[in-house]
């Protein structure tokens, strides 16, 4: 039985990458019984196929996912690249913790792609910090440029392998980076995701794209909405990883870490230890989230 990924759906088609000769394409159905079963094949599916004589082909079974995304619909993403140009716009360390809560949550791993690096200018210094906090946090922290093409080849040696998800900040490049790294490619750039505007990208199709190095890439306008509604605000602590070495000594469990006495997490900040940017907008999105259960 042969196996592949699927790459598109698209009107009750599935367009699967045959794992054997990748280069193609195959045309698909999805077997009845799917739906019986109450299985709804996505994109980045793992899946065993036929192929029938016309070329066209006849998907069989699916693959347990690793993970599922409901918006972007996608299934076995691993890795989030999150992409943030140091300036125009300028870097906004809000912003990027709050996309790292969304895949922190998803499971997924992050790569923390920090675009234009050719304009850093005179935000050069607060590049470099950032650089640091990120990369002493555990993230891959990448500085990329698609003028001098510096960080794309690195950006490719991480994806190897891996189906990943490219998001952040609109006005960051995201299409161009793609651009850069896949030959022959042209998306159009410009930020579809804000000429469609907020909302009207769900009928938007996915696609996977195919990197040289057999990496898979999901053309979205990635994590449509940041508004925190599919999380509790007890599960924020731990989207912000570097909280958990210090929450083992909070005297209470299930400590969340704004005022209870005697917390780990806040002595770690008030040492330095955790950074201050980064409790803050904790702080931030627990009240927001908060907020918003109060509104219900
Ligand atoms: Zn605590």
């Amino acid at each position: 039985m042969a196996q592949g990924i699927i790459m598109k759906a698209l009107s009750g088609f599935y367009y699967v990458r045959p794992d054997a000769t990748p280069e193609q394409v195959i045309q698909c159905r999805a077997r009845g019984v799917f739906k019986k079963r109450g299985i709804s094949p996505l994109v980045g599916d793992r899946c065993e196929f036929e192929t029938e004589e016309t070329g066209e082909g006849t998907v069989t079974e699916i693959m347990p996912r690793s993970t599922e995304l409901i918006r972007p619909p996608v299934a076995n993403v691993d890795t989030a690249v999150l992409v943030f140009s140091v300036s125009n716009p300028d870097l906004s360390l809000h912003l990027l913790d709050k996309f790292l809560v969304h895949t922190e949550h998803a499971g997924l791993d992050n790569i923390i792609c920090l675009s234009k690096a050719d304009l850093a200018g005179k935000a050069q210094q607060a590049v470099q910090e950032a650089v640091e906090l990120y990369t002493q946090i555990g993230y891959t922290v990448l500085l990329s440029s698609s003028v001098t093409e510096e960080g794309l080849a690195e950006l490719q040696a991480h994806l190897a392998g891996k189906l990943a998800v490219v998001s952040g900040q609109s006005g960051v490049g995201k299409s161009t980076l793609l651009n850069a790294m896949v030959p022959g490619m042209k998306l159009e750039t410009g930020e579809v995701s804000n000429r469609l505007g907020r909302g009207k990208h769900t009928t938007r199709h996915v696609e996977l794209i195919s990197l040289p190095n057999r990496a898979v890439v999901a053309d979205t306008p990635g994590f449509s909405q940041l508004d925190f509604s599919n999380m509790e605000p007890e599960d924020l602590a731990s989207c912000f990883i570097e909280f958990a070495a210090y929450a083992e000594s909070c005297r209470f469990r299930g400590c969340v870490h704004r005022n209870e006495p005697s917390c780990g997490v806040r002595a770690a900040v008030a040492e330095g230890k955790i950074a201050a940017s980064r409790f803050e907008h904790y702080g931030l999105f627990f009240d927001e989230m908060k907020d918003r259960k109060r509104r219900y």
